[in-house]
């Protein structure tokens, strides 16, 4: 898990992550989570895009067996407990709140967006209306700072723990930096 500030990001994550989406990685900040065997499974975006967009999600779950399991928890209704857990659990609620808070500043201090002012991802600070985007702030903040985030890691299928990596068709990184038996050759 990493928030701001992020150590520079590798070539070799943009080529992952860009594996991962199935389209260029663009205006990458930061990974903010990793898989156990290295791989980006939360890419950090610019809040505003080079194009000038504004874009407010600023940890996205990368990681494709993330993602379908997040999908497959949406499906299957967690959202709705969610939400409903919100309306009964007050402490709930206010970590969510803060969850929220803490997004906005761990963006903000990236960039300030106007147009993106009061906006989180999610759904925070009162709804759940993305998994994928509250499982990705989990697990870059870590347990213990979105509640609802935490929730969906707890029942998922997939676990940071766990590499259930594809073949990206890229070096993986060993970002612990302990030296593999193959030493890197030159770009
Ligand atoms: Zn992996």
């Amino acid at each position: 898990m990493t928030r701001p500030p992020f150590p520079p990001v590798t070539e070799r994550d943009i080529r992952i992550v860009s594996a991962q989406l199935g389209r260029p990685a663009r205006d990458v900040v930061g990974i903010a989570a990793r898989c156990a065997c290295g791989a980006p499974t939360v890419v950090s975006t610019a809040p505003r895009l080079s194009d000038g967009t504004p874009f407010p999600t600023f940890y996205y779950l990368s990681h494709p067996a993330a993602t379908a399991a997040m999908s497959f928890l949406e499906a299957a209704q967690l959202m709705v407990e969610c939400t409903e857990l919100l309306a009964a659990d007050p402490d709930v609620a206010s970590a969510y709140e803060q969850a929220h808070r803490d997004y906005l500043a761990d963006r903000e201090s990236i960039a300030v967006v106007p147009e993106l002012d009061g906006i989180s991802a999610g759904g925070m600070p009162t709804r759940v209306k993305c998994l994928h985007a509250l499982a990705a702030h989990a697990l870059a903040a870590g347990p213990g700072a979105n509640p609802i985030g935490d929730l969906a890691l707890e029942r998922s299928s997939w676990s940071p723990e766990v590499c259930r990596c594809p073949d990206y068709g890229v070096d993986l990184p060993d970002p612990a930096g302990s030296t593999a038996d193959e030493s890197a050759a030159g770009a």
